[in-house]
């Protein structure tokens, strides 16, 4: 029967639905050290993923991977290839990694509500890097922060997952939660493809954040009234 369902050679083939996208990247691969430009040598012996030169480098990215590696290392499977890998930072417990939904094959957009994550009813927004700049290094894609948009004014408490790691001079500055996302760079939107971020993001994040604050006026900088600000 089979037989009789085949197309003649002279027939032209019916067109065939596109096959879906693979829409997430892997774990951006480099072969560097997380905390120095040395390649790495051994790998985190618990969630397998954070890459080191040396047992001194390790350590010093200890106060960074502290945060992540147990969360990292319990993933579940990706749901789909319809989801990538993003960090959500709650406002009152420990970052942990998610799978997020995405809405078009090559859009980094989610259909989970950011706001979910960030905890707001209110406008969120994002800001975008893509470097590490102590070690001078492009991370080879972009990371967007999701943040609530007035969230130094909106009544929001400190972020508790990044207030450590920050320290006590920038980390009132960063209130409410963030959910952070990798994407590819692009200037058109259909172009801003997800990737999955891993655990050699976190030390870049904090930095980001540190910077951010601490030579920006984090309110006028980003378009909010940073006038105000309890504590300041
Ligand atoms: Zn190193
Ligand atoms: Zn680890």
């Amino acid at each position: 029967m089979a037989d009789t369902n085949k197309p003649s050679a002279s027939e032209k083939p019916a067109p065939q639905p596109k096959p879906p996208n693979i829409i997430a990247s892997p774990p951006p691969t480099s072969n560097l050290c997380t905390s120095c430009n040395n390649p790495f040598k051994t790998r985190c012996s618990r969630c397998h993923n954070a890459r080191y030169c040396s047992p001194a480098c390790q350590k010093k990215d200890w106060q960074y991977h502290k945060t992540v590696c147990p969360s990292y290392a319990s993933l579940p499977p990706r749901p789909s290839p319809k989801h990538s890998l993003a960090l959500h930072l709650p406002v009152d417990s420990c970052p942990a990694y998610i799978w997020l939904e995405h809405e078009s094959p090559i859009y980094y957009h989610t259909t989970q509500n950011p706001k979910t994550y960030v905890g707001t009813n209110h406008m969120c927004r994002t800001i975008s890097f893509d470097r590490y700049r102590p070690l001078h290094r492009l991370l080879g894609f972009n990371m967007a922060i999701w943040h609530a948009d007035a969230f130094l004014l909106d009544g929001s408490a400190v972020n508790e997952s990044v207030r450590e790691m920050l320290g006590p001079e920038v980390a009132h500055r960063w209130r409410g939660g963030f959910l952070v996302q990798g994407f590819d760079g692009g200037c058109y939107d259909d172009e801003q493809k997800p990737v999955d971020l891993d655990t050699m993001v976190m030390a870049p994040i904090v930095d980001f954040l540190r910077f951010t604050a601490k030579y920006h006026d984090v309110g006028y900088d980003f378009g909010w009234d940073g006038m105000g600000v309890a504590g300041e």
